[in-house]
């Protein structure tokens, strides 16, 4: 953590130069970023440097701020260094409502900001909080949040600052937060940042602190009708061929081809009518749940219960939680979608677009070691038919008792 004291001088390299000597003279809260305005105290250049907290831990960015330029990681030019940039040049100045709950008074705090302009890289940096209420109990934990992620508060947070406005302006530069920011750290003895780990370890973290549910129990895997839920979505889908995936982003971004889209959402519904199908014939007392945004329609009525709502409020995520917490397996294709249904079920199906192989894990939760995340964890390419879908779900629930017998019941046999 950083001790962030009125003097903290934030050890850097000058981006122009590279000398060490550096003068910080003064941490900024542009929304996302934690940055320190510096001066390099050899070549006298300015320039903003991003904190090591959230992405800055690994993909350190500088901009000068007498040229404008960027100095970027190579691996976070258009997501991380482009859009800082821009913010940089374009503050905006909007007044903008920050509600501070205070629960508990604390003298030191640590400052958690959970800021991102993509739901996944929030709620991934939410979930830091468990372990300084774990370890840190004398100090206070204070998080900064958007409001969708209110109903994800833990118990025994200090503070909660919620920032009223849309998570896509947190890549603004907000004069308002960073305002606010000045004005209320000065009011602590002590303030430290959080690193605000972007990929927390999923073994050390209690889901129930987040989600209000337990997760589910595998030791108890055949003691209820198999469960599986479908996380359904309508702008990433389960397509067989690349041609159509290529015309499904056409369709999202160019507006005389927007009446694809809904040609190309009922050839994914088809899919996963097909998948439920062959499931519901292997398996005949299988409990099969939809959840995800969208409207609710008859294309599953009959073989499935849909749960999906086009306005996600804290009741429905409260429901797909519990949903989430007695399925044995939820399907999905990846994205941040998936991070809460793999924190809490049994196990996953992923479709895994190519586009996505790269990111392959970062959306999935599952605390699993050796061979039952291998088991209980899988990962299917985009062409994956519904018959070969439908096989693995079905010889999960089928095969389950055999693989348990031979690994995690192996008798030691010499
Ligand atoms: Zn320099």
């Amino acid at each position: 953590m950083i001790a962030l004291n009125p003097d903290y001088q934030y050890p850097c390299q000058c981006p122009k130069c590279k000398n060490n000597q550096i003068q910080t003279q003064k941490i900024r809260l542009q929304g996302i970023h934690l940055l320190a305005q510096c001066q390099c105290k050899t070549c006298h250049y300015h320039f903003l440097i991003n904190l090591p907290t959230g992405h800055g831990l690994y993909y350190p960015t500088a901009i000068g701020t007498d040229d404008l330029q960027l100095y970027p990681h190579p691996l976070a030019i258009k997501w991380l260094a482009q859009p800082l940039l821009e913010a940089y040049q374009n503050p905006d100045n909007t007044p903008i409502e920050i509600e501070q709950k205070v629960k508990k008074q604390y003298k030191e705090v640590i400052f958690l900001n959970c800021l991102d302009f993509l739901y996944g890289h929030a709620l991934l940096k939410l979930l830091n909080a468990q372990q300084y209420l774990e370890k840190h109990p004398d100090k206070g934990l204070i998080l900064l949040i958007t409001p969708n992620f209110e109903w994800l508060i833990p118990e025994g947070v200090a503070e909660v600052w919620i920032l009223k406005t849309p998570m896509r302006k947190t890549q603004k530069w907000l004069t308002a937060l960073e305002n606010f920011f000045d004005q209320k750290r000065t009011q602590y003895q002590q303030i430290y940042i959080s690193p605000a780990h972007s990929h927390p370890d999923f073994r050390k973290i209690d889901p129930s602190l987040f989600f209000h549910e337990k997760r589910f129990d595998i030791n108890k895997f055949q003691e209820n009708n198999y469960t599986i839920t479908f996380i359904w979505r309508h702008d990433r889908l389960w397509l067989r061929h690349p041609f159509w995936e290529l015309l499904l982003i056409a369709s999202q971004r160019i507006k005389a081809l927007a009446w694809c889209k809904n040609l190309l959402i009922a050839l994914q519904d088809d899919k996963i009518r097909k998948t439920i199908k062959k499931i519901r014939k292997a398996i005949p007392e299988v409990q099969i749940y939809i959840t995800g945004q969208g409207k609710k329609t008859n294309t599953f009525a009959k073989i499935a219960q849909d749960l999906r709502t086009e306005q996600i409020d804290t009741p429905t995520e409260k429901q797909w939680a519990k949903i989430y917490s007695q399925s044995h397996i939820v399907v999905g294709i990846h994205g941040s979608n998936m991070i809460i249904p793999t924190a809490l079920a049994g196990g996953f199906v992923e479709i895994l677009p190519k586009d996505r192989i790269g990111n392959i894990t970062q959306d999935i939760a599952l605390p699993y070691d050796y061979k039952d995340m291998l088991f209980l964890g899988r990962f299917l390419p985009m062409n994956t038919t519904p018959k070969q879908l439908a096989f693995h779900l079905s010889s999960i629930w089928k095969i389950f008792p055999y693989y348990r017998k031979n690994t995690a019941e192996n008798p030691e046999v010499i």
